[in-house]
Formats: C-alpha cells, sequence, structure tokens
C-alpha cells in the first residue's frame, strides 16, 4: 500500500490527514463516501445542510418533485432498490427525503459525515501536498481539516439567484427563494400568493399554490415550454413490475444521451410524413415526462425546421387547454421565445388548467416589468399586485455557483473563481489545472445538466475511485490536469454544442441567466456514452491529460 494514501477503515478525522475529503451529501457524494470506504480509503463528508438528500434538502418547496421517472432516478445497487418501494412515478419531495434516509441507514453513511458544516476555504499546500480546509464549524473536529484530495459535490443547484430588485427590501410579507425554503414550511392556504419567475420551481410552487392560495399571481419573464408529467400512483404490484425491468434500464443508461434509459428516434423529423411525425408526437406526449423532449426525432435540437414542428405541437397542445386566447399568447406564444428544449422543459400536471380559474393571475414582466417593490406587494408598469407570500423561483448560479463561491486557491495564490471568471476550464469536467488533487462530481463541462442525476453520480463517481485507486496501486499521491489537456476539453465542448440550438436559448445551461456570468456551454454535450468512452479511453493510457506523480 501507498504510504500517501493510508487506507484505513474508518475516518479518524481530528487532527488527522484524510485520504479524502468530500463536500455535499446528495447523490454524488454519497455514492463517493460508500465507495470509498468499500476501498478502505480514509473518507470524510461535509455537509452544509442538516441531513443527506443534497438539493431535495434545500428544495422542501410545495410542489417540489422529481423530473425523471424514478427508475432511474435512484441508485442502481440491487441490495436498495430490492427494499425499496415507491409510491408515485416522479416522487415528490418528501419521498425522495424518505428515500435519501433509507440509503443512509443501509449503507450507514452518517457515521462519517459532519452536517451543517459548510466549506469556505480550501488552499493546497506544496509542501505535505494536501488541501487545507476551513469550514464555517464552530466544531473543533471540522473546522480545519487536511486532505490529500478533495472531492467537491455542491451540485447543480446550490447557490440560489436573487435578482437585484429595486426597493425589495420594503417588501414586509413572507419572502423565500424556492432553494431556501423553510424546513418547517408555510402557509400558503387562503394567502395572496405572488411566484416570480416559471422555470421548473416555479411552475412546481405555482401549481401547488393554485389550489391552497386565495389568490396567485404568477410573473412570467420567459414562457417555459412544459410538458406533460403523465403522473402515475404505483401500488405494490406496480412496484413488482418496475423491480422487473430495472436491471436493464439501469445497463441502458450508459448507451443513452442523457444517461436515461430511453433516447431519440434515429429518424429525422423532416424524413417522415406529417402524419407519421404527429403519430410519434402523440405518442411522447401520452408517454409523459422526458419522452417529448429526449425520445423524439434526433435533428429536434440540432434543425430549426424540425424543432420548430416540435414547437408547433406543444403550442397547439397547450393552447387547448387554456379559456383565454390572450393568456395562451403569453403562455404559448405564435412564435417560439426560444427553440424547443433548448431550456429544460419542466414537467406540469394542472399547470396550464390553472390559468383558466380566477384567482389565478399571470403577468407577462417581459410586457409590463416590474417596477418596484412596496411594503405589501410588487409595482409593475400596468399594475400593482398585493401580495401577502412572495415566492423567488429565480434558479441558480447553476453549476459553476457551488464551486466558486468556495475560496479554493492555487498554490500561488490564484483562486478558481478568478481563472473561470472569462470561461470555464476543465479537463474532462472533473479537474482544472494548478489546482491538484481536488476533483469535482457534476460539475461543469461534464453531462452534468444534460444527464440523469444518479447516472452522473455513479459513472463519474466509479471513475474517481478508479482512479484514486490506481494512485494508490502505483504509489502516486498527486494529480493534477495539464493545461494542454484541458484547453482542448474547453475547446471540444464549444465544438460540440455548435451545431445544435442550445446557444440560442439564454439558459442557464448557457450560464445566461447570471447577469456578469460568462454566457458559455456549460455542460458537455457530446453525451454520455461519448463522454464515458473519452473516460475510459483516458484511464486506458493511464490518465492520460493528468500529470501524475
Ligand atoms: C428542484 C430540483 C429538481 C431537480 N430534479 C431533477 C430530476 O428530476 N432529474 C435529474 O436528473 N436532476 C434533477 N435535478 C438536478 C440535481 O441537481 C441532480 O439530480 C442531483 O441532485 C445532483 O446531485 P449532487 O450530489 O451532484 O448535488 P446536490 O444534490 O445538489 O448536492 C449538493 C450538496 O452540496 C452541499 N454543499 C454545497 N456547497 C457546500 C459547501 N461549500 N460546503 C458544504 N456543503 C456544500 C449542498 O448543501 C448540497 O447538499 C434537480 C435539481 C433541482 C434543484
Amino acid at each position: 500500500m501507498c504510504a500517501a494514501i493510508s487506507g484505513k477503515s474508518t475516518a479518524t478525522y481530528v487532527n488527522d490527514m484524510l485520504d479524502v475529503l468530500i463536500v455535499g451529501a446528495g447523490f454524488s457524494g454519497l455514492y463517493l463516501l460508500d465507495q470509498l470506504r468499500e476501498r478502505n480509503f480514509n473518507v470524510r463528508l461535509v455537509e452544509a445542510g442538516t441531513g443527506v438528500g443534497g438539493i431535495w434538502h434545500w428544495n422542501c418547496y410545495p410542489g417540489a418533485r422529481v423530473d425523471t421517472v424514478c427508475n432511474i432516478y435512484q441508485f442502481s445497487r440491487e441490495d436498495l432498490w430490492r427494499q425499496w418501494e415507491w409510491s408515485e412515478r416522479f416522487p415528490g419531495y418528501a419521498e425522495m427525503r424518505a428515500y435519501f434516509e433509507f440509503v443512509d441507514e443501509n449503507l450507514d453513511l452518517s457515521r462519517d459525515i459532519s452536517f451543517e458544516t459548510r466549506v469556505r476555504q480550501a488552499r493546497f499546500d506544496e509542501r505535505s501536498k494536501a488541501w487545507v480546509i476551513e469550514t464555517d464549524s464552530s466544531d473543533p473536529a471540522v473546522g480545519s481539516l487536511t486532505a490529500r484530495f478533495v472531492l467537491i459535490c455542491t451540485g447543480f443547484g446550490s447557490i440560489p439567484y436573487i435578482p437585484s430588485f429595486e426597493g425589495f427590501d420594503l417588501f414586509q410579507g413572507e419572502c423565500h427563494h424556492t432553494g431556501l425554503w423553510p424546513q418547517s414550511g408555510l402557509e400558503l392556504k387562503g394567502k395572496r400568493v405572488g411566484v416570480i419567475g416559471t422555470g421548473a420551481s416555479g411552475v412546481q410552487v405555482a401549481q401547488e399554490a393554485s389550489r391552497l392560495a386565495r389568490e396567485l399571481t404568477v410573473f412570467q419573464r420567459t414562457p417555459n415550454l412544459c410538458l406533460p408529467m403523465q403522473q402515475k400512483q404505483l401500488d405494490a404490484a406496480a412496484n413488482e413490475r418496475l423491480r422487473a425491468t430495472y436491471t436493464e434500464s439501469f445497463a441502458r443508461r450508459a448507451q443513452c444521451f442523457a444517461g436515461s434509459d430511453f433516447d431519440f428516434d434515429p429518424r429525422s423529423a423532416l424524413e417522415v410524413s406529417p402524419q407519421e411525425r404527429n403519430a410519434l408526437f402523440e405518442r411522447l406526449w401520452q408517454k409523459g415526462g422526458f419522452w417529448f423532449w429526449l425520445g423524439t426525432f434526433q435533428d429536434i435540437l440540432s434543425d430549426p425546421s424540425a424543432n420548430r414542428m416540435a414547437y408547433d405541437f406543444w403550442r397547439d397542445k397547450v393552447r387547448a387547454r387554456v379559456s383565454d386566447p390572450a393568456v395562451g399568447e403569453i403562455l404559448a406564444p405564435t412564435d417560439p421565445p426560444h427553440p424547443f428544449g433548448t431550456k429544460r422543459p419542466s414537467l406540469e400536471q394542472w399547470y396550464y388548467d390553472m390559468f383558466n380559474e380566477d384567482h389565478v393571475n399571470l403577468v407577462d414582466i417581459k410586457r409590463s416589468p416590474i417596477v418596484r417593490f412596496t411594503p405589501t406587494g410588487v409595482v409593475t408598469a400596468s399594475n400593482e399586485h398585493e401580495i401577502d407570500v412572495l415566492i423567488l423561483a429565480t434558479g441558480f448560479d447553476a453549476v459553476t455557483g457551488g464551486l466558486t463561491e468556495i475560496d479554493i486557491r492555487h498554490p500561488d495564490g490564484t483562486s478558481l473563481a478568478d481563472k473561470w471568471a472569462s470561461g470555464v476550464l476543465t479537463y474532462q469536467g472533473l479537474a482544472s489545472s494548478g489546482f491538484p488533487n481536488l476533483l469535482f462530481g457534476y460539475g461543469p463541462q461534464s453531462p452534468s445538466g444534460f444527464c440523469n442525476g444518479p447516472t452522473s453520480a455513479e459513472f463519474q463517481g466509479d471513475y474517481i475511485v478508479e482512479c484514486l485507486s490506481y494512485m494508490r496501486e502505483h504509489g502516486l499521491s498527486r494529480i493534477e490536469a495539464t493545461h494542454e489537456a484541458e484547453k482542448g476539453w474547453r475547446e471540444e465542448c464549444l465544438e460540440l454544442v455548435k451545431p445544435t440550438l442550445f446557444p440560442q436559448a439564454d439558459s442557464w445551461y448557457m450560464g445566461a441567466n447570471i447577469p456578469g456570468k460568462q454566457r458559455e456551454i456549460l455542460m458537455y454535450s457530446g453525451g454520455v456514452p461519448m463522454y464515458m468512452a473519452a473516460l475510459g479511453e483516458c484511464a486506458a493510457n493511464g490518465y492520460d491529460g493528468y500529470t501524475l506523480s
């Protein structure tokens, strides 16, 4: 065994150097904790929240729900899925939390996790070849830690974004961002509720609020091209039937673009007859979930004419559900606000129907912008809206925010945030030159936002665990991506997205939802099979593109 990586069976972390410190207790961090412990690494995980689950710990707003089918939005370990029963095809946050507690109990994870511990700073010390990590914990055992490797698994949405509104501080009612929802809950029943933002969280919380609130006002800047969830309740027999499909579903993830268990139809939307095209669109619509997005003709996301056909089908479906044509035009405009599918479509159940109800109002803030806040509401260019509870569904500093928020310093003093200010530079979405022994899970320039979350956690997790094991076997203790390799990877990410329609939308995929953030694709868009092939080849070539010593 290599002297540099100890291989103790449990973490004796107080005043002791860890082999590995993991940051974040979502799918990615928990998977790594379990797998590294299995390989006898001395590992500890620190988590800012009070429990396991990652985004499912924080996003506990009414209506928070998974939009990937439960079949694959879970770990693929048979000893776990054999025991677990899902109650719905698309589980809500409470069920996801229960699932994470079940995983924690079964794998005994919490014994090596420090909760309520937020990493603030990390500095690499070249002399000891180790990271010195400072946290906000008052517990001396985890206030300052040293670790040979740091694996940052802070996810896509750990830094909520709140736009700066004039007079925002004046508002006296309850006001919460969906990603920082009070853990004790919040009563919406009988209140006048305002929801700013119509991304995934905005759609979900507005739907729920429409059934509770006395009055609901939705402030929409950009229409969300939502797809029908086609939710289903699952009983014991349905779970049994699902279990019979899991092994095949999990295996399929490696072959599908989005790490899902289904993929695009290999045909072009332009090569089939209108009848055939509409028949496929209708079939996918009825299947629900992401089928209409990721199971459709292969050129929908790259060919403008094909894309327009999908948009028109979507628009007509939505308009048929909205009784006021003027409201229909705001929700589903005649012409697309951006190419269909280039912003992540949300799944809805009664979102469009709710606008037919008298107590639900839609405000188009592109036409009538929010001008200011008052103690009791929101003033737009054309109206004043009285509000008791204001919900900010304004998104996240997605993918990079969790990383750049931490003061991570290069041995020469440069920070990761400074390095990435004019463009992200990673190799394989896993590492950045100048920051040795620091690896990212679900990070930028990996499939992350284009990939099913648990698939990414397991596939990248296996690669990282293999890499650290390889280093231990070969007596190596330092790994750093080369600048050449990261430049090449960045170029590849930029080239891969060019033939697609994604750059045409101001999405979080493009970093375009945050003022001042570099506008560039944040994801690797070659798909999971191509990504995993690149990783496999790299490992087979002795981790080509990294310097190991
Ligand atoms: C509301 C919502 C719904 C989603 N639905 C889906 C879906 O249906 N399908 C899908 O594939 N993906 C979905 N996602 C994406 C989701 O991020 C991934 O599925 C998955 O949760 C990623 O897991 P993770 O472990 O990488 O990160 P996360 O689950 O985000 O966990 C990151 C953890 O890091 C912690 N952390 C952050 N910074 C620090 C710090 N400095 N110190 C200590 N701890 C820190 C956070 O507290 C958090 O617990 C959704 C995201 C959101 C926000």
